[in-house]
Parts: C-alpha cells; sequence; structure tokens
C-alpha cells in the first residue's frame, strides 16, 4: 500500500461531487460513461502534456499506453473489463515528468498507488502530474478474457475482427451487453463475459480485498457511473452516459475549472451518488472455486456453462430477436437509471 501522506485527497469526503456529461454527444457516444475522460485527457494535451491509460490492442489485450496528440485520446475510451498491463509505463512518466512535462495518468486505485510509490521511491518530483481513477468494481484475469476470445472464435468459427466489452452503442448506458464483430461478417451480441465477471468468478484475488473502496481517493479526480442520476436531478439521464465525478484535491478542482464550459454538470452530495464500490470490496462468489477448479480440470467452455446466468444468457441472446431483447431491457433497466 502506499504511504498516506501520498493521498493528496485527505479527509474521507471529495472536495466536490458533480454530475456530468461531456457537450459532445460523439464523445459521450464512444465514452463508458459522460465522457468525462477524453475533455481532462484534451486539456493536458493543449498543455503539451502526455496522458496514459488503457487502450485495448490489436489482439484484444488491455495495455497501457502513453499518448500525446489529441487525435488518439479516442482510444482510451470505454471501460476494458479486464485487468491492464503497465508495461514500463512508470518509467515513461518517471521520464516525462523529468522532462517538465505536465502528465495524466489514469487507471485503477491500486495503478495509481502503484505509480505513485515509485515515483516517490525514485525521487521524483510529482508537481505536474495529474491522477484520475475509475470507481472499479474490480478486474477479471488477462486469462480469462483470452479464453473468452477463443471460446467465441470457436463457437461462431470465425476469428474475432473487433471486440467490444460493454456496447453502449446499440444497447445503451444502463445495460451490459459484450459484442463482437467476426472475420465472417456476423455479429455476436452476448453477456457470459459480464455474468462471470458481475457474479465474482473472474475478479483478480487481490480485489476481494481492495483497500481503495472509499470515498477517500487516492487520485486528483475519480470517476463513475452515476446509477440512479434522475432521482436527484430530473431528466438528466438520456441513458447515453452520465458520470458521477468526485473533484478530491486542488489540482483536481483546477482542472475541473479549466475543463468545464466543455460540459453540463450539476453539483451533488456525496450521499447521492454513493454505490458498493465506494464502500467494500466484493465477496467472491461461494462457487467460484468450483468454476476454477472446472476450468483447469475440463477447459474453459465447461467452466463457463456450469455458472447458470451463462446458460440463460446464452438462450437469450441466441434465441431473443435483437428488438425484443431492446424492449424487455427498456422496462426492466428503468429502476436503476
Ligand atoms: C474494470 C472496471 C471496473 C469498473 N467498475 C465500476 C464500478 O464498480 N462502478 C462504476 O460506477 N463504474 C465502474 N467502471 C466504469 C468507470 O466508472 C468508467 O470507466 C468511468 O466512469 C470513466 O468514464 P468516462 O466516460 O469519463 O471515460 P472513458 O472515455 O470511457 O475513458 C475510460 C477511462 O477508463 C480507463 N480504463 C478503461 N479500462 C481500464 C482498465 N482495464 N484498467 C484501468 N483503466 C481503465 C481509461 O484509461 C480511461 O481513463 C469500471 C470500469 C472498469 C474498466
Ligand atoms: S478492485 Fe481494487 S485491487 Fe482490484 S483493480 Fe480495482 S482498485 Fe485494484
Amino acid at each position: 500500500m502506499i504511504p498516506t501522506n501520498m493521498n493528496r485527497g485527505g479527509g474521507g469526503t471529495p472536495l466536490a461531487v458533480y454530475a456530468i456529461k461531456n457537450r459532445d454527444e460523439f464523445i459521450r457516444k464512444e465514452s463508458r460513461s459522460g465522457g468525462v475522460f477524453p475533455a481532462i485527457a484534451n486539456w493536458i494535451i493543449s498543455k503539451n502534456g502526455a496522458v496514459y491509460g488503457c487502450v485495448t490492442d490489436s489482439d484484444f489485450r488491455a495495455v497501457h499506453i502513453r499518448v500525446d496528440s489529441k487525435s488518439n485520446v479516442h482510444r482510451f475510451s470505454g471501460s476494458k473489463y479486464v485487468q491492464s498491463d503497465l508495461g514500463d509505463v512508470c518509467r515513461e512518466v518517471q521520464s516525462d515528468l523529468l522532462n517538465d512535462k505536465y502528465v495524466l495518468f489514469s487507471g485503477t486505485s491500486c495503478q495509481i498507488a502503484g505509480l505513485k510509490a515509485f515515483l516517490h521511491k525514485v525521487n521524483c518530483d510529482m508537481s505536474k502530474l495529474y491522477t484520475v481513477d475509475i470507481v472499479c468494481h474490480g478486474v477479471p484475469s488477462p486469462r480469462i478474457w483470452e479464453e473468452y476470445i477463443r471460446y467465441i472464435e470457436e463457437t461462431y468459427k470465425s476469428n474475432v475482427e473487433h471486440a467490444d466489452f460493454r456496447n453502449k452503442r446499440d444497447f445503451g448506458w444502463a445495460d451490459h451487453v459484450e459484442s463482437f464483430r467476426l472475420k465472417n461478417g456476423k455479429c455476436i451480441n452476448t453477456s457470459s463475459y459480464t455474468a462471470l465477471f458481475y457474479r465474482h468468478f473472474t475478479l483478480r484475488p487481490a480485489c476481494h480485498q481492495c483497500p481503495y473502496k472509499s470515498t477517500q481517493r487516492i487520485s486528483d479526480i475519480s470517476l463513475a457511473d452515476f446509477w440512479g442520476v434522475n432521482k436527484v436531478i430530473r431528466l438528466f439521464n438520456d441513458n447515453k452516459g452520465v458520470s458521477a465525478v468526485l473533484i478530491n484535491s486542488e489540482n483536481g478542482k483546477s482542472v475541473f475549472e479549466m475543463i468545464k464550459d466543455n460540459l453540463i454538470w450539476k453539483e451533488v452530495g456525496i450521499e447521492n451518488c454513493m454505490q458498493t464500490a465506494l464502500r467494500v470490496p466484493f465477496a467472491p462468489n461461494k462457487e467460484r472455486n468450483n468454476f476454477w477448479n472446472q476450468y483447469y480440470l475440463k477447459g474453459f467452455s465447461a467452466a463457463l456453462f456450469s455458472v447458470e446466468n451463462v446458460k440463460k444468457d446464452y438462450l437469450i441472446h441466441n434465441l431473443l430477436p435483437k428488438k425484443i431483447y431492446l424492449l424487455i431491457k427498456k422496462f426492466t433497466l428503468r429502476n436503476k437509471m
């Protein structure tokens, strides 16, 4: 864990909390929630700075990269529900800071803690470092994501050309459907990987003991989905994505002042956007060991189909026409929004 004096957020309560939508509809469509991260990234780049965050590479692996032009910021958009490989980015951040550049680093709280611990150890001046963390449910093992892609390819007998962890464009912000475009032209929509994720079969063991599930944050700004926003601000939600943004430090405050004209925002209380991921780590599924035993003994698809929701999901997405699915979801997801 990181020394507590490095948590610039201090205290247990953010300095301010906002419900936010990016004014640019295209950015919001591409982003996971309200599209706040691209606004921050573009501001850092306009100061000739460098931005670090998570993208998917050509093999669909989640990796952290450095970007210093606005035309590449879109690569960070969207949540990749798998542990990201940091590679050598901590040293790259150090090098940028040594060259007196502004740096924006985004990732999970533990990645930010790790980066700060590294920079502290090498005695690097952090005054030009800005950090943004995603309020984090937990990250699945990259091995399972890799297996899942292979499973899709074998089941549908074609290679995956494009993978979307959460297809907001077709299914809206509140739903969670994975989409794959295959080389043979087919599009596959499913929620089986999602079921493993939310039912806590595949999160990293460390995530079940996460020390960052709190309103005391490690970063300057924390980003989350603002579930239930319509109960706080009438008609704010259009199912295209709203972020809950926690401003945790004076640096975070100054960033918000610089970008706020690009955003539709309203200040709220932290109690309005509380969620489990800001309170306590999630417990592993009682059947987690069974899932992994099945995986090691019989392989991935046997383990996958040992999970009850996966069987249901398989039937729903394979038998139900997309239009009917969307209609059902429209009614069932209404309360969440
Ligand atoms: C693994 C994971 C778990 C999440 N759990 C929750 C949750 O419990 N509650 C909740 O409200 N929201 C959760 N989110 C979503 C998160 O709130 C949104 O990513 C955030 O609101 C940013 O939205 P945006 O529209 O501003 O950014 P976008 O434009 O979508 O930018 C995405 C940002 O997320 C970062 N990112 C994407 N994938 C990863 C990854 N695998 N590892 C590290 N950084 C990544 C990128 O670097 C970028 O900064 C989760 C996201 C991920 C990736
Ligand atoms: S849940 Fe905690 S330990 Fe797991 S990735 Fe998120 S911040 Fe890191």
